[in-house]
């Protein structure tokens, strides 16, 4: 068997490039040709993991099946690739200190200095490494956060650096730059690109691809010039154009030979292996992209003003959408500033609410409202983890009449707890760790709605939370329509509540947004969207 290639995206010139997606992109691609593709993603800041990062930093906290929480491009990664990512797949500057830390303290240095090279260096090619040495993969695919030239991304660089040396042929590092259009001149500009390759360079790193990340078509004269001043082949200098849809772009980089030009200088002979099938692929973005009629959904969150806080729930959104024939069109919401006076004229319109995840009281009110508008007037309404929470204590105020229900999160003295911390969680805080990360297993009860749009009894979705819906007043809920159509079969916690006789009203201790991908959307999501299509 070949052995494991390792390819590096770095950036240059500017953050937010979409290194993330140029990554998947190669993936996708690679795999399409039969390999066995994982992409991974360094970070270069200092928190040991995102988890404790305010979405408005980093945008949405991502979670792997082994309860990692993780940066949002390895909700890229799964979406494009259909394969789960875990913790190994996204490492921070904070846990590689943090390791090396441990390992001083431990004596394994043996009485040496512990300095940034060898020890961190070693560290970070240790990670990357370790994913190649499970066996299961031709290509790892590491994307390096940040900008090269920065302090930070530094020790990454030094590390690719004595990768390549060691690796050769089986380690590549693609550039991905910008080029900006100066209108006044009606010109690209590839200075920027030279001076950041230089930067690599400078830092002994000699790129093999470079990606030119433009909003204008790059002709053949600066591919040649790019070319010449970055020792790079013109076969290997591309262009990323704007594409209409991020799912559009592992088409625009197999038209421009990325995946060929990869396999050729990993010492592959490219014309020897399989062409990138891509036929499923297409076969979605034609339906994202030739849908006509419309559904409107309102995403009803505290951190909608920043566009990648609810990432996740927006492809899965998307996705669903497609496989339904209809172009999303999504509007953010606010909800600190919905209120009983401006609800109606804040949804009306809207064919499906969804009440999003969040941690913390800011905003609470406003989601009770969309709740309750959407629980009266049969609006289709899809509540994830907080938003499920929600949804179970606005039905015991307004239902089943206990004006103070709440969840200990926002109400500490509350008499009906209907979220509530559970008695072994409280024992689990003590120790440090209290937050519910990860899969876990739900059966699914025959008979309701979740059971049918699933299709089947048991299932396994991820969990990033704290308190849970307090069973003690299943039965009630029960009585009265709500009900518990999912559970987890260890614990009993409940995962899935959901109210009869309305079109469509589920609410979601998981989040489901984590795991739609491209060829496998989410079953939940595409019954929401189906409904909200009913929802005329
Ligand atoms: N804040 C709630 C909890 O901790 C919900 C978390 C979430 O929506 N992800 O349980």
């Amino acid at each position: 068997m070949a052995e494991t290639k390792y390819i590096f995206v770095t950036g240059g010139v500017a953050s937010s490039l979409g290194k993330g997606i140029i990554s998947a992109s190669l993936g996708k691609l690679l795999q399409a040709r039969g390999f066995r593709v994982t992409n991974q993603k360094l970070d270069p800041y200092i928190n040991v993991d995102p988890g404790t990062l305010n979405p408005y930093e980093h945008g949405e906290c991502y979670v792997t099946v082994d309860g990692h929480e993780a940066d949002l491009d390895l909700g890229h990664y799964e979406r494009f690739l259909n394969v789960e990512t875990h913790k190994i797949n996204n490492i921070t500057t904070g846990r590689i200190y943090q390791n090396v830390i441990m390992k001083e303290r431990r004596g394994d240095y043996l009485g040496k200095t512990v300095q940034v090279i060898p020890h961190i260096t070693d560290e970070i090619k240790r990670n990357v490494k370790a994913l190649g040495q499970t066996g299961s993969f031709d290509f790892v695919i590491t994307e390096i956060g940040g900008t090269v030239g920065d302090i930070e991304s530094l020790p990454y660089i030094e590390a690719l650096r004595q990768l390549k040396w060691e690796m050769g042929h089986n380690c590549l590092c693609i550039h991905l730059t910008y080029v900006p259009f100066l209108a006044a001149a009606k010109e690209l500009k590839t200075k920027p690109t030279q001076h950041s390759v230089k930067d690599l360079q400078q830092e002994g790193v000699q790129p093999d691809i470079i990606i030119l990340r433009t909003e204008h078509a790059v002709s053949e004269d600066i591919r040649h010039k790019v070319a010449l001043f970055c020792n790079v082949e013109p076969e290997a200098v591309m262009q990323s154009i704007d594409a209409s849809s991020i799912y559009r772009v592992p088409l625009n980089m197999q038209a421009e030979h990325l995946d060929e030009v990869v396999l050729r200088k990993t010492g592959y002979d490219p014309g020897k292996v399989p062409a990138a099938d891509m036929t499923s692929w297409n076969a979605f973005l034609e339906k994202l992209e030739g849908a006509n009629e419309e559904v409107r959904i309102a995403l009803v969150g505290k951190y909608v003003q920043l566009q990648d806080a609810y990432k996740s729930i927006h492809e899965s959104l998307s996705h669903a959408a497609a496989y339904c024939n209809r172009r999303l069109v999504l509007t953010s919401v606010l909800s600190d500033d919905l209120t009983k006076d401006n609800i109606a004229g804040t949804l009306t319109g809207q064919q499906g609410v969804v009440v999003a995840p969040g941690f913390g009281s800011r905003g609470v009110e406003g989601k009770f409202e969309a709740l309750r508008w959407c629980r009266e007037n049969n609006i289709p309404c899809f509540g994830i983890c907080m938003g499920m929470q929600v949804m179970a204590i606005e039905f015991a105020r307004n239902v089943l009449g206990y004006a103070d229900a709440n969840s200990l999160e926002f109400d500490e003295r509350t008499t009906h707890n209907v979220v509530d911390m559970m008695e072994d969680q409280k024992t689990l805080i003590n120790m440090g760790g209290s937050m519910r990360l990860g899969a876990y297993a739900c059966q699914l009860k025959r008979g309701t709605k979740a059971r049918e749009i699933y299709g089947k009894d048991l299932i396994s979705e991820r969990h990033r939370h704290r308190y849970e819906f307090n069973h003690h007043y299943q039965a009630e809920f029960e009585a009265h329509g709500m009900v518990c159509s999912g559970t987890n079969p260890d614990s009993g916690l409940v995962e899935i509540i959901e109210l009869q006789g309305h079109p469509w009203y589920i609410g979601t201790q998981f989040h489901p947004e984590y795991s739609s991908t491209v060829l496998r959307p989410h079953p939940l999501f595409l019954s929401f969207v189906g409904a909200a299509i009913e929802n005329k």
